[in-house]
């Protein structure tokens, strides 16, 4: 932990002070003043400008921007604009430094400051900047503007302007900052797919001057103007506009069409990162099984489907062959023998995803059977289609009335004389005869 963590509680404490110092309404007016002067200093100097370099500006203001910003007490402006830079390069990767989904809420809305790994600032980052003296000047004292501001309420208002007016301030700013880092990374929508997961929140948007839609920002962060449609408020960008009036900064950038219609060209690193977002959401398991699951029933479905043109092209055939063919007979779907095994039954579809059987009336077949042509069983011409066991299915006209079984001979054949005069001549037999 980084000893600077007793500077930012003792600020934190420091606001309880306002129990002996007393609230006046001058510090109260210094504390609403300096939250919205100092948060124009966030947004449009160490985020807009020395982060993103969204416009352009005089060295002067420039300077004066960087004095404003770090008089909320956030460090530097190189050291914002390098960690800024960093995390829009990382967003929400491991590298990140502050990121809600690796390190959980706390760490990534004030946690991460405190750590001495984040406290040296990477000057390569920000060589545009490093390259001004008055910066590195500020870099080195960075608490300068604070002191001199917090200094400044205390001569106007005492004791109550020091800790209402400044103190009161810093923390509420403190904290609106660090929520665009945890609550624009949680909660809200996400208009555009930028490989993260930072959001657009308007509550967020008010109360920070526009810095609520991080969603926009991270699609486009080059743009000056962050609430894109008119309805986004964003009061920085409402205050650029007003000083690109009167020649104070220039070069406002702006979202392109294509950005604002969301059909803007993904980096390969967005594409990249969204693929392993979208990868990580689904289980492997599940969709083995519902890719093995589609994959038999579309085979079941081709199935069906094949064998009910097979057999519709057979019986076109069929009936230009004969006129007979219109009385094939097919066993019907849904009907079930003891002994056999139970056909596949379909609501309303017809015969052929059934096993054909012998002598049943076919279902489906388009002519109706002349009551004339009273023939005996012919094969089916659909002799391609085999039964349950493989044999080849013969068929009755539908006219013809389905055989029944009279007696045991029907079903075993008629004994021949030999066979009926050897029975005769059989021992047990002729004794049942002479004794009867
Ligand atoms: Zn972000
Ligand atoms: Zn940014």
């Amino acid at each position: 932990m980084y000893p600077q963590v007793l500077p930012f509680v003792l600020i934190h404490a420091g606001c309880l002070a306002a129990i002996w110092s007393g609230v006046s309404w001058q510090a109260v007016a210094i504390c609403v003043a300096l939250y919205w002067l100092r948060m124009f200093g966030i947004t449009a100097g160490y985020h807009r400008y020395f982060s993103h370099r969204a416009y352009a500006t005089s060295r002067a203001f420039q300077f004066i921007l960087a004095f404003l910003a770090q008089s909320s007490a956030q460090k530097s402006v190189l050291w914002w604009a390098a960690k800024h830079r960093h995390h829009h390069l990382h967003s929400d990767t491991a590298q990140d430094v502050h990121s809600p989904r690796h390190k959980g809420f706390v760490y990534s809305h004030l946690g991460w400051i405190f750590y001495r790994q984040h406290d040296a600032t990477d000057l390569v980052k920000v060589s545009d900047l490093a390259s001004y003296p008055e910066l590195m000047w500020l870099h080195r004292l960075e608490l300068l503007p604070a002191v001199v501001l917090a200094g400044l309420c205390f001569l106007i208002a005492g004791w109550s302007g020091l800790v209402v007016g400044f103190m009161w301030s810093t923390v509420v700013l403190y904290h609106a900052t660090f929520c665009i880092n945890s609550l624009a990374h949680v909660h809200g929508r996400r208009r555009y797919v930028t490989g993260d997961d930072s959001r657009n929140n308007w509550l967020l948007a008010l109360l920070t001057m526009g810095e609520g839609w991080h969603n926009n920002h991270h699609a486009y962060q080059a743009s000056a103007r962050q609430g894109f449609y008119w309805y986004e408020v964003d009061l920085t960008y409402y205050a650029l506009v007003a000083l690109s009036w009167l020649g104070i900064v220039w070069d406002l950038k702006l979202p392109p069409r294509q950005v604002l219609r969301n059909e803007h060209r993904l980096g390969s690193r967005v594409v990249k990162q969204a693929a392993e977002q979208l990868a990580a959401r689904f289980d492997p398991e599940h969709i083995a099984l519902a890719i093995r699951t589609s994959i038999h029933e579309t085979e079941l479905s081709v199935r069906d489907a094949l064998s009910l043109l097979q057999h519709r092209a057979d019986l076109r055939q069929s009936a230009t062959r004969s006129p007979a063919a219109s009385r094939i007979a097919w066993r019907k779907p849904g009907r079930s023998r003891p002994g056999w095994p139970a056909p596949i039954k379909r609501p309303g579809s017809p015969h052929p995803f059934a096993e054909p059987r012998e002598g049943a009336a076919c279902a489906s077949f388009p002519s109706p059977p002349s009551k004339s042509s009273k023939k005996g069983p012919k094969p089916c011409p659909f002799r391609s289609r085999t039964g349950t066991r493989g044999r080849p299915v013969f068929c009755r006209p539908r006219s013809q009335p389905r055989r029944r079984r009279k007696n045991t001979f029907s079903r075993i054949g008629r004994p021949s004389k030999r066979w009926l005069a050897t029975l005769s001549r059989w021992e047990p037999l002729r004794t049942a005869r002479s004794s009867s």
